[in-house]
């Protein structure tokens, strides 16, 4: 009840602002209603991709690449994936090291470098059922790209060794530990072995991390297409986005609002209103009954810190999961708009 009057009341506040602001380009200046036109094309992607996506990480086949998106490849900035048999001593890479480690070269994404995978199973002690199973996907970057090119790619290692933490997300940790923040530990006796027979056996738990694409704009921003897939039982699992980005002229790993003088309410009515907009063509990509309905839930979503915002070489992508406003056969529902909306500049441009 308190929930649903929180949301009434941020609705509320969301129109207020929807009527006072089209894109957050003008923050803190004189407000220009209306004289931009706003870019609408989104494409959509094909439910195949995404299932193919969880076949392909359920089987544990890590030659699956995870794309969950061509948005851009038309562009010539972006690259697509081929095998490699070059050199890695240009990403500071020692290959017997990383055999010993476990981690094979998955993939080249020419030119800029190549991805690097690894797999980690944890099986329940006291029956031996597979509980988890991970795959994890990290870029690395061709060091002529950059001088910190050795930093970033040990940081994005970093991040791959993070997805193949156990999680316990089927038949370890109790539900009870996990809410009261109890870090996932693998069974501490045989009491859920039954369970593990009957519904986990063949199986597992899935969390996933897959290196989709690579661009970098204005020879400065490295921008790494990341998806995530996890599976916690049931029909099938879910998926997620986001964007590493980091600044090569520093080294620095970036978020979103590194580029934008937008605030967060700025920047749900931006998208929320492209939201709208997107409702009227295409209403059952949509848990919504109307286009106000939509706004709404797109509304209450929409944050920073979702790191669901993605920059191409031409626009900006907010991009939603599956399930955060439409069903599972909507797929990744992406609402796009221009730097200008986002920034005011004309491209990907760092004002913090
Ligand atoms: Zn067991």
């Amino acid at each position: 009840m308190m929930k649903k009057n929180l949301r009434n009341l941020k609705y509320l506040l969301c129109m207020l602002a929807s009527i006072a602001l089209v894109g957050c380009s003008n923050a803190g200046e004189d407000l220009d209603i209306g004289t931009e036109s706003i870019s609408t094309s989104t494409e959509s992607h094909d439910v195949e991709n995404v299932d193919e996506t969880a076949e392909n990480a359920k089987a544990g086949d890590a030659s699956a690449d995870g794309s969950t998106t061509d948005a851009s490849a038309a562009t010539s900035e972006t690259s697509t994936a081929g095998s490699f048999s070059g050199d890695l001593a240009s990403y500071g890479l020692d290959t017997a090291k990383l055999a010993k480690e476990g981690i094979k070269v998955e993939k080249e994404i020419a030119p800029y470098g190549v991805v690097l995978s690894t797999e980690k199973e944890y099986a329940c002690p006291f029956c031996g059922t597979v509980l988890e199973s991970h795959i994890s996907e990290a870029f690395q970057l061709d060091s002529k790209y950059s001088e910190h090119a050795l930093k970033i790619n040990e940081e994005l290692r970093g991040k791959m060794s993070e997805g193949l933490k156990y999680e316990g997300i089927i038949g370890g940790q109790s539900e009870e530990d996990a809410y009261d923040g109890i870090a996932p530990s693998l069974p501490a006796d045989d009491s859920e072995c039954d369970y593990h027979k009957e519904e986990v056996e063949g199986n597992p738990g899935a969390g996933s991390t897959f290196c989709d694409e690579v661009h970098i704009i204005d020879n400065r921003y490295l921008l790494i297409d990341t998806s995530y897939y996890y599976y916690t039982g049931g029909v099938h699992g879910m998926s997620s986005a986001d964007q590493i980005i980091y600044d090569l002229s520093t080294g620095e790993s970036l978020k979103a609002q590194n580029f934008t003088k937008c605030t967060e309410e700025e920047l749900k009515a931006l998208v929320a209103e492209k939201v709208k907009e997107e409702y009227a063509k295409r209403p059952d990509d949509f848990y919504a009954k109307s286009a106000d309905e939509a706004y709404k839930d797109a509304y209450d979503i929409i944050s920073f810190d979702s790191s669901n915002i993605f920059f191409y070489d031409d626009k900006v992508t907010y991009r939603f999961n599956p399930y955060d406003i439409g069903p599972y056969g909507a797929t990744f529902v992406d609402i796009d708009f221009s730097y200008k909306d986002f920034s005011g500049t004309d491209t990907l441009t760092r004002i913090k």
